[in-house]
């Protein structure tokens, strides 16, 4: 697509040896056997304690994550933002399950906060609610189910790690993206969201939910929305992006025999994706909206859809993301063109970072042979530095 062809601007601030590296762990990833056997081989070396920590973080942890810490992340920070791109940092260690994890989590998230407000580099935090309380009770709320004794304890102390989160951004004036997750524990992230919101988005958007468009009830969900905010009470944030957990909703629709709540065709999916862009558009004066996507026909479509509805370019109402390490030509080209980017920056220590690592992998291995995009780009930006 012509507004992302260049690839000079894309790979600007990457070197040669960079260059190389992607390049090795593209072509790696790509292979769909050495991609299994190369996953495998890490869980059972990490099982077996082996140190195969170092090789990690030279290679795939260099390249999709910032760092082990915040402080150790800001080399990769100061260089996006010297190509104009925002960092959102997004503390990454997946799987925790007891009540000293998820305050770790939280205090965390309250530091990305901390040091957001400080940094124009940084102009959103993010958090997950499966980093604060058990996917469990989350499953439970979603369904009403009844709570026992210890549950409801565990909801008091989950609820109020919510609120010092979203109490600490709204203070700070950060504004926040609380991330979407399964179908069946999104009830909960939704309602508890729209409560975040109504409270801390008097006067602007600064709790952001996120809306999963392969979900095919979510177009309703943003109508209902729009129809909600028309007495102007509060502002609305919204993070689009298509949805990270595709198989597994399919498979435990069927599994468990109740409609599949996503679409199975890609264009639907597609087709609501652009529709939502749309409708945030058409209520910006209500709506703040991020495109989480690295998809080029989307990008491409919202900044259109800009220029028709006269909005300037570095309206911060407005935002265009991408994972840090991915669509590399969409983010620096984008930015180039003056509007509003910000990648994703995960961080955390390499074992915890790992299962966001291997979903990285798994999300470049080719389909049928079909080499890439993020390879073919890094193979032709190769080929026009060894020509120019
Ligand atoms: C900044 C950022 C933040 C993100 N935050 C979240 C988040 O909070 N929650 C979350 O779930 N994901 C999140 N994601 C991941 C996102 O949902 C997608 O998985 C990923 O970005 C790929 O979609 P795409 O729009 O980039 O592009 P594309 O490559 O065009 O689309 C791929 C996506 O299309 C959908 N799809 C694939 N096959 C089919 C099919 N047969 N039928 C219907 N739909 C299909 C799936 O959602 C798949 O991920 C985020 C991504 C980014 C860049």
């Amino acid at each position: 697509m012509t507004h992302f062809n260049n690839l000079e601007v894309a790979f600007s601030d990457k070197s040669n040896a960079d260059l190389n590296r992607a390049h090795l762990l593209f072509k790696t990833i790509s292979s769909p056997f050495l991609s299994k056997i190369l996953t495998s081989i890490v869980k059972i070396c990490l099982w077996l304690k082996l140190p195969i920590t170092p090789i990690i973080k030279a290679t795939v942890f260099k390249h999709f994550c910032g760092g082990t810490t915040i402080k150790n992340s800001q080399k990769v920070m100061a260089k996006l933002w010297e190509s104009h791109i925002g960092t959102i940092l997004d503390y990454s260690a997946e799987g925790k399950k007891s009540e000293e994890d998820f305050n770790h989590v939280m205090e965390e998230t309250i530091r990305t906060i901390l040091k957001s407000k400080n940094e124009k580099s940084i102009p959103f935090s993010v958090f997950k609610f499966t980093g604060l309380c058990s996917f469990s009770l989350l499953e439970k709320m979603s369904y009403n189910s009844v709570l026992t004794k210890k549950e409801e304890v565990e909801k008091g102390l989950f609820l109020s790690r919510i609120e010092t989160i979203c109490r600490t951004a709204a203070e700070n004036k950060v504004p926040i993206f609380i991330d979407a997750e399964e179908s069946w524990i999104q009830n909960a992230i939704d309602n508890i969201t729209m409560e975040m919101m109504r409270k801390y988005n008097k006067e602007e958007a600064c709790i952001y939910n996120t809306l999963q468009m392969y979900r095919n009830d979510r177009i309703t969900y943003l109508n209902e929305l729009v129809s909600d905010i028309k007495d102007n009470k509060y502002f609305v944030g919204l993070k689009l992006v298509r949805g990270a957990y595709h198989e597994q909703e399919i498979e435990r629709a069927k599994q468990k025999n109740y409609p599949c709540p996503v679409h199975t065709i890609k264009e639907n999916t597609d087709t609501d994706y652009n529709k939502a862009l749309r409708i945030c558009m058409e209520n910006i004066d209500r709506i703040s909206v991020c495109a989480g996507t690295h998809n080029e026909e989307s990008s491409s479509l919202l900044m259109d859809l800009m220029q028709q509805h006269n909005i300037q370019k570095g309206d911060k109402r407005i935002f265009f993301s991408q994972l840090l390490g991915m669509s590399d030509h969409i983010s620096y080209n984008i930015a180039n063109s003056g509007f509003n980017v910000a990648k994703y920056v995960p961080y955390g220590p390499v074992k915890d970072v790992l299962p966001y690592l291997i979903r990285r992998a798994e999300e470049n291995t080719s389909i049928a042979g079909q080499m890439g995009r993020e390879l073919t780009n890094i193979i032709e930006e190769k080929k026009r530095r060894r020509n120019s």
